[in-house]
């Protein structure tokens, strides 16, 4: 038991550090490319910069979602300024990782900050907004639901449970037709999870469900990592790839396997041929994730 909550501090720690490990050279060059989604929704990407960013263009102003690494507000910022001679009014954060929210401290201390509860609570923790006074740090707050605008400008926050942190928000623009996911759904890939933040291995799979049936009336995800967005069914295809994934590590915590030996067995199922075959360092790798998961059940 304490080998297990050991164990766990120290994934949890090389997470931190991976995701900390994530910010290149404060001077390496910060250029932003920019998709155009539809006449009022941008994407804005950057080799580097971190989290996909979404630009949303209503009449009283832009509304944005997620800042990116340290240093990459101010180039969003003057993106936005080419691409409309509308004010930032709204910056919206998905969760709080640090190449999610690290460029909220360059935007206007005035405008309105949004996020999650539970994020506010995490982004407490994080020393960029201490020593930035504060600046950037989420103003508005929602537990499960909150609605902002209307009409063509309408924008639905929705929270449905724990997966990649405690407090993941999918933002909708019913208009549009499109949701942002963050990092619940990063990428076709073993999930991220941050069990430091609140994270669920066990959980991610229903919540992504209860977002699919939760959310009405969406084709398109901007997903927190991906080049291109992806689709409604592939929401659906992701849930059920965890779900699959959580069975295969729980049979091999239950054959006695460490989560070691049992990452080192994996395998992507051929049915999800196109997913990133391999898993990432961050938050302890597929061991990590094992672990997080074996962390859960004995709660
Ligand atoms: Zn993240």
């Amino acid at each position: 038991m304490r080998r297990g909550i050991v164990l766990g501090a120290l994934l949890a720690l090389g997470g931190l550090v991976a995701v900390k490990a994530q910010p290149p050279a404060a001077n390496a060059p910060k250029v932003i490319e920019v998709e155009k989604v539809k006449d009022n929704l941008y994407v804005l990407r950057g080799a580097n910069g971190g989290g996909n960013t979404a630009v949303f263009l209503t009449a009283a102003g832009v509304v944005v979602v997620d800042a990116k690494n340290p240093g990459w507000g101010k180039p969003i910022l003057d993106k936005i300024k080419e691409l409309t001679p509308k004010p930032v009014t709204t910056l919206i954060n998905t969760h709080t990782h640090g190449d999610h929210v690290s460029g909220n401290v360059e935007f206007p201390a005035t405008i309105d900050f949004v996020a999650q509860e539970n994020t506010k609570t995490n982004m407490e923790k994080m020393p960029i907004f201490k020593e930035h006074n504060g600046v950037g740090m989420a103003k508005r707050t929602f537990k499960d639901k909150m609605t902002i605008g209307k009409g063509a400008d309408q924008i639905d926050l929705y929270y449905f449970g724990p997966g990649h942190t405690n407090g993941d928000a999918w933002v909708v623009f019913p208009a549009l037709r499109i949701v942002h996911a963050g990092d619940i759904f990063a990428s076709k890939s073993v999930p991220l999870i941050d069990a430091a933040n609140g994270g669920s291995m066990l959980g991610i799979s229903d919540t992504l469900m209860k977002a699919h049936n939760g959310i009405k009336n969406v084709d398109a995800i901007i997903n927190g990592h991906t080049p291109a967005q992806t689709t409604w069914a592939d929401l659906k295809e992701y849930a059920d790839f965890n779900k699959e994934l959580v069975a295969w590590m729980q049979s091999e915590l239950k054959a006695g396997k460490t989560p070691e030996a049992a990452a080192a067995e994996w395998k992507l199922p051929e049915k999800y041929t196109g997913y990133a075959p391999t898993v990432g360092a961050n938050f302890g790798g597929l061991a990590g994730r094992i672990q997080a998961l074996a962390n859960e059940m004995k709660k």
